[in-house]
């Protein structure tokens, strides 16, 4: 079974988009087993963000990171790294296909609402840099 970290992103909270996505979450059977909010210093996105250091938006992405409260959430679901990174649509909005997250809601390239693991390595990453394992749901009810 796949797992993948998604954020709804502070540009995300702060516009009133929680339950936007997550409707879209459930809609499309993707299954949350974990979920907080949380507000993160700038290290620690720095420390999230770190496979991007030196790139010249490291800086200007993990002030916005930092900037206000995300919601943290893992997804679990055969193929569920895809299937979310469907939904999310691409990094540029502008590139994102009609009816997905980032084309219907993001602002720019950086404030693109939602963030979501791009492979399984990543995804074990992400997922234990926010949660251990008893904060992770066993045996959840399938919705998908
Ligand atoms: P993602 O996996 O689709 O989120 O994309 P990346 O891992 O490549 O980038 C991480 C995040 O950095 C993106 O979601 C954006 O918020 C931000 N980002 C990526 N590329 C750029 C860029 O060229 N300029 C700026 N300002 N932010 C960017």
């Amino acid at each position: 079974m796949e797992r993948t970290l998604a954020i709804i992103k502070p540009d995300g909270v702060s516009r009133g988009l929680i339950g936007e996505v997550i409707s879209r979450l459930e809609k499309n059977g993707l299954n949350i087993v974990a979920m907080k909010m949380l507000h993160m210093s700038k290290q620690q996105a720095e420390g999230f963000y770190n496979v991007h250091a030196g790139k010249h938006f490291f800086e200007s992405v993990t002030d916005f990171m930092s900037s206000g409260p995300c919601v943290v959430m893992v997804l679990e679901g055969e193929g569920v790294i895809d299937k979310y990174r469907k939904l999310m649509g691409a990094t540029n909005y502008k590139d994102a296909e009609e009816g997905t997250i980032r084309r219907e809601f993001a602002t720019d390239i950086e404030k693109n609402v939602v963030h979501g693991s791009d492979g399984p390595q990543t995804a074990s990453f992400e997922i234990s840099y926010f949660f251990n394992e008893l904060e992770i749901v066993k045996n959840s009810t399938t919705i998908g």
